[in-house]
């Protein structure tokens, strides 16, 4: 069976979404929040398909205030029981470098809350991952996952000694980079996403949780293992992390 660490589900359709519910390839889907908004979005689908477990976040972005923290915490204390994983939370210089400081800010705190409720972390950074590497040196008895990676590959071997999980997107398919990381990362590190309906690996089709079977066939490829071998470990990985889910 085939897992997803990381999708959008609360920018699906209904329709989509119970598509994957009925799917019985798929194991589970993890969906992750941008914002308070899509945080109760994705509760609320969460509590109505099984196969949805809720991540809750704040995602870097130019619209972020100081008072989303805590706002993020009283929802985290009202519904702690549905929650799986801190996500999707970071840092990104690619959009923007006006508020930095303020994304660091909300980050250490998402950390933080992380620990303290021994939450697993899902870590989106783009153009700042040896800026969220140097902070993670301080984070390591969480459980870190480093969503879609795109730093060198220095850097990922700096991301492997702190202990962190890297989640391939489907579009591993395509992506050099990504082939790559799966010689790289210990298999035992390795988990499978698509960051659905963004980064499609299909031209013209928008992305959805079924296609990480596109990601266990070029895994099984290159780690020249039988595809349900594949499987078997990206769930023993995921629990691992996660615990059953
Ligand atoms: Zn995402």
């Amino acid at each position: 069976m085939i897992i997803d660490i990381h999708a959008h589900m609360d920018f699906l359709s209904e329709e989509k979404i119970k598509k994957v519910q009925e799917n019985k390839k798929i194991k589970f889907v993890i969906t992750n929040s941008v914002n308070l908004e899509s945080c109760k979005k994705n509760l609320e689908i969460s509590k109505k398909f099984p196969k949805i477990k809720l991540a809750v976040g704040i995602y870097p972005e130019k619209e972020i205030s100081s008072g989303d923290f805590k706002e993020l915490e009283e929802f985290v204390s009202k519904n702690r029981k549905e929650i799986v994983a801190l996500g999707e939370i970071g840092l990104d210089l690619y959009e923007t470098n006006e508020n930095f400081e303020l994304q660091k800010e909300i980050f250490l705190k998402e950390l933080n809350l992380a620990k303290k409720l021994s939450l697993p972390v899902i870590i989106h950074t783009r153009k700042a991952e040896e800026e969220i590497l140097e902070i993670l040196e301080n984070y390591k008895d969480l459980k870190i996952i480093l969503h879609c990676f795109s730093g060198n590959f220095k850097l990922i071997k700096r991301g492997v000694e702190i202990g962190c999980y890297f989640s391939i997107p489907a579009n591993i398919v395509r992506s050099e980079h990504f082939q790559k990381m799966a010689v790289v990362v210990p298999k035992e590190k390795i988990l499978t996403e698509t960051d659905s309906p963004l980064l499609s690996p299909f031209k013209d089709v928008e992305n959805e949780p079924s296609f990480v079977e596109a990601t266990i066939k070029k895994i099984s490829e290159i780690w020249k293992t039988p595809e349900k071998e594949v499987e078997k470990q990206i769930l023993k990985n995921s629990e691992n992390v996660f615990g059953k889910l």
